[in-house]
């Protein structure tokens, strides 16, 4: 799941200014509109990629999360999962849906219904890191995330304490007004009620009219042991409130594993590569390697080869579903002595000349097959 530079997805600027990045993204929005790229599912992805970029370089707090730490920045702001939303509901989200149903033939209001009745609210994505030593175990972590929450003070409606969201007159409570006339009649969305077809006399003073507030939630997530990089766990109910008494939105919280010092992971195998002295290798050794629990002893056989890989059955990670586990094993490699001491280097002479009369198996076989096939003698 490599993310893009959200700037180079809506092509702007780094400095473009809140209406550069609002302009770019509608008429990106309306290039890769499903409705005029019908089935094209490549289409459809670059809509989605732009309504992620658009979400955060729109938000003032994401945009500057996102230029501080990057896509790592943005984890717990309460990203919208837009891979699993319709469109009507992706421009929902931005709050101008009709901008764009004036274009495609009324979109916003076809298909799901959401003005008539009660629906679900948007689902929400985060992610949280667990290490290596967390999946072998199994956790429960806690999560902190922002999400749009019906403001208290006004129930959602945007209207003052007393007050009460008037129909629009302008549009006459549809949202929408048509221009001009005969055959080229445009239909945009009512300027005066910015789409919505409702107009709030008196704001509400917590939310400004918006009726939703960013809310920082707390919860407490349980990760069953053996998760696997990228797997999402759903926390029903923990997305953003329905509309209309409809149910909340799920989150959806993806893993990331941090990479540990020593082990990696080969589904559920766990792999370390240990480096022993050439004498340990020639001669065998019993040798600490590292693992989840700490350090783990191995024999390593005389006559070690570089390369060689030993397994200790079961030491690896649970599997998620049949909980069996797997093995962890290790690579050794073997270190040439960088500098030799004089009684060192006279011993190592003396051993370089008995070994010219003795030559082990493997390399005679090797210089043999050299030989055939080169035709030296
Ligand atoms: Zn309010
Ligand atoms: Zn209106």
């Amino acid at each position: 799941m490599a993310k893009q530079d959200y700037y180079k997805v809506l092509g702007v600027q780094k400095n473009a200014s809140a209406d550069e990045v609002k302009r770019a993204y509608r008429a990106l929005a309306m290039k890769y509109h499903p409705d005029k790229n019908p089935g094209d599912k490549a289409a459809e992805g670059k809509f989605k990629n732009c309504a992620e970029a658009y979400e955060v370089l729109s938000d003032a707090e994401k945009r500057q999360r996102y230029d501080q730490y990057g896509h790592e920045g943005l984890r717990g702001a309460g990203m919208h999962d837009f891979s699993r939303m319709n469109v009507e509901d992706i421009f929902s989200v931005f709050g101008f849906d009709d901008f764009f149903s004036g274009i495609f033939g009324g979109g916003a209001r076809r298909g799901n219904g959401r003005r008539g009745g009660a629906a679900k609210g948007f689902d929400l994505e985060t992610s949280v890191e667990l290490t290596l030593e967390e999946v072998a175990r199994g956790t429960e972590k806690t999560i902190t995330f922002t999400r749009q929450d019906n403001c208290g003070a006004c129930s959602g409606t945007g209207a003052a304490k007393g007050s009460q969201p008037v129909g629009c007159s302008a549009c006459k409570g549809s949202g929408q007004v048509a221009r001009g006339g005969g055959f080229f009649q445009m239909v945009s969305t009512c300027p005066q009620c910015k789409g919505a077809g409702r107009i709030v006399g008196s704001p509400c003073k917590s939310c400004k009219g918006r009726g939703k507030v960013p809310t920082k939630r707390t919860v407490s997530i349980k990760i069953p042991s053996g998760v696997h990089e990228g797997q999402g766990i759903r926390v029903t109910g923990e997305g953003e409130p329905g509309r209309q008494g409809g149910p909340n939105g799920d989150l959806y919280c993806y893993v990331k594993i941090k990479e540990h010092e020593f082990l990696q992971r080969d589904g559920n195998d766990l792999v370390a590569v240990v480096p022993i002295s050439f004498t340990q290798a020639a001669l065998g050794a019993t040798i600490d390697v590292p693992s989840l629990e700490g350090t783990e002893r191995l024999k390593v056989p005389p006559g070690t080869q570089y390369g060689s890989v030993f397994r200790i059955k079961g030491n690896g990670l649970p599997d998620i579903r049949t909980r069996g586990k797997g093995d962890q094993l290790i690579q050794v490699t073997i270190e040439t002595p960088a500098k030799l001491n004089a009684t060192q280097q006279s011993l190592l002479r003396k051993f370089s000349e008995l070994e010219n009369n003795r030559v082990s198996p493997q390399s005679r076989t090797f210089f043999e097959k050299l030989k055939s096939q080169f035709g030296t003698n």
